[in-house]
């Protein structure tokens, strides 16, 4: 009997197994194609001041609906798109796309606001970086300033390349940003060599910010030390009052989240604009 159920759940893990890497090399294909075939479009989520309410930026967030398998979550397809190398032209083509956007609602006269674009560790250590920004800001009429790149802690395994290559960047008038800051690594000393402007506090310490002693504390490190620092700071994941309590109590004073909005459509983000201003 022992024998038995061994071999079923070798049987059925191995199945598994078989099905996630066939999910997978379907996913990778289609990725492929939809670049090709313009499969994708950019949400656009407001980023907020907590003392006055007000807009001070959006984060570009890509999506990619597949005509037979409908909407395809991030979460999901970026990392093959990272371990395959086509998050090269996808990020390029986000960039791009991004940034003409954010010139034209200030050609249309709104409030210039600060685009934030997720850049992947691929991306980040590309060669030709550099000249691809500075293209795309050529290219789209787009000011540096209202350009902010987020990179994620995993560029900094090699903490002497990533200062220069950040360096590089800043020099270009764009904005630099650490994304999902506290999970990467144990100790935050790390972060005083960097040139970078904000420090992005990962969605996990806010969810149970409120209820929570140890992500209450660690939030309150990441706050005393942007401060320090002289850094922005901005949370991410927001998505209760509770939450805005004890942040703006902490002293922070932007936020981006559910409570305020999702990430929408950039018609709908427009229509929002007409609204606020
Ligand atoms: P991220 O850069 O940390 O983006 C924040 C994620 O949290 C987004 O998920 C956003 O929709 C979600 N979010 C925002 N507010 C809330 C909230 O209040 N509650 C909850 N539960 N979630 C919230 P999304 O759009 O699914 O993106 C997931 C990740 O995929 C991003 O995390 C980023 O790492 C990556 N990603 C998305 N777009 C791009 C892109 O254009 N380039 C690259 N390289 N990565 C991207
Ligand atoms: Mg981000
Ligand atoms: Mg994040
Ligand atoms: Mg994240």
């Amino acid at each position: 009997a022992v024998k038995e159920r061994g071999r079923k759940g070798y049987s059925f893990f191995h199945h598994e197994m078989e099905e996630r890497s066939l999910e997978r090399s379907l996913l990778e294909n289609e990725l492929q194609k939809a670049i090709h075939l313009e499969q994708f479009h950019i949400d656009y989520q407001p980023k907020v001041d907590l003392a006055t309410g007000q807009l001070t930026g959006m984060e570009a967030l890509v999506r990619w609906i597949h005509p037979e398998l409908g909407r395809i979550a991030p979460n999901k397809f970026i990392p093959i798109a990272e371990e395959t190398g086509l998050i090269i032209p996808l990020g390029e083509w986000v960039l791009r796309k991004g940034c003409a956007q954010n010139k034209v609602w200030q050609n249309q006269g709104y409030p210039p606001l600060k685009l934030s674009v997720n850049l992947s560790a691929r991306q980040f250590y590309q060669a030709d970086l550099l000249d691809q920004i500075r293209d795309i800001l050529d290219e789209t009429g787009l000011e540096p300033q209202w350009l902010e790149l987020e990179v994620t802690e995993s560029i900094f395994a090699d903490i002497d390349d990533a200062a220069v290559i950040l360096q590089k960047i800043r020099n270009l008038g764009v904005n630099m940003s650490i994304d999902d800051f506290g999970t990467g690594y144990s100790s935050f000393s790390y972060i005083k060599h960097l040139p970078i402007d904000t420090l992005k506090i990962d969605a996990s310490f806010i969810r149970d910010i409120h209820q929570n002693k140890e992500s209450h504390a660690i939030v309150r490190a990441i706050l005393s030390l942007a401060q320090t620092l002289n850094l922005n700071v901005i949370a991410e994941g927001v998505e209760s009052t509770e939450q805005v309590a004890v942040l703006s109590e902490g002293g922070c004073h932007q936020a981006q989240g559910y409570l305020f909005s999702k990430p929408i459509s950039s018609e709908h983000f427009e229509k929002m604009l007409q609204n606020t201003t």
